[in-house]
């Protein structure tokens, strides 16, 4: 096996580098988004924020809609799949706001039945039906373990 110096490998090394470097990146605007401050250090990187944040907003929209034609919507806190009714996050508990005031499309009639599961699991104060894995009910808050 020689030293084969090619540009395979120079490739790899650079696509390693990229993932190192948008890494970087993710970790960073994790922190900054979390801190809510932008440091003066930080000023010449606002362009990017600004176009990530853009970008963020259109996709979450696009998705929002994706998801609602088939009566879904996501967690803003924790990113779960939830049934679009619910009025809570039934894995952390966070409260949602009502999907109707962002979008008013009307849906196409009758949201499609699933095919009849086995019993389904149903909220042990309030009795709303829930998905098998939630924890938090859509409906009460409630924690059901
Ligand atoms: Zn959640
Ligand atoms: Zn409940």
């Amino acid at each position: 096996m020689g030293v084969m110096a090619d540009d395979r490998v120079f490739y790899k090394m650079d696509e390693r580098l990229r993932v190192v470097y948008g890494d970087i990146g993710k970790k960073y605007y994790a922190e900054i988004k979390k801190a809510g401050t932008v440091k003066q250090l930080d000023e010449e990187y606002q362009g990017y924020f600004a176009e990530i944040a853009k970008i963020e907003g259109e996709k979450d929209k696009m998705e929002a809609k994706q998801l609602a034609a088939q009566g879904k919507r996501r967690c803003p806190d924790c990113r779960s799949l939830l049934p679009i009714e619910s009025r809570f996050c039934n894995m952390c508990g966070v409260k949602l706001t009502d999907p109707n005031e962002e979008t008013k499309d009307d849906t196409n009639g009758e949201p499609v039945e699933e095919a009849s599961k086995a019993e389904p699991k149903k909220c042990i104060y309030c009795g709303t039906e829930m998905e098998s894995d939630a924890v938090f009910c859509p409906n009460c808050g409630q924690k059901n373990d």
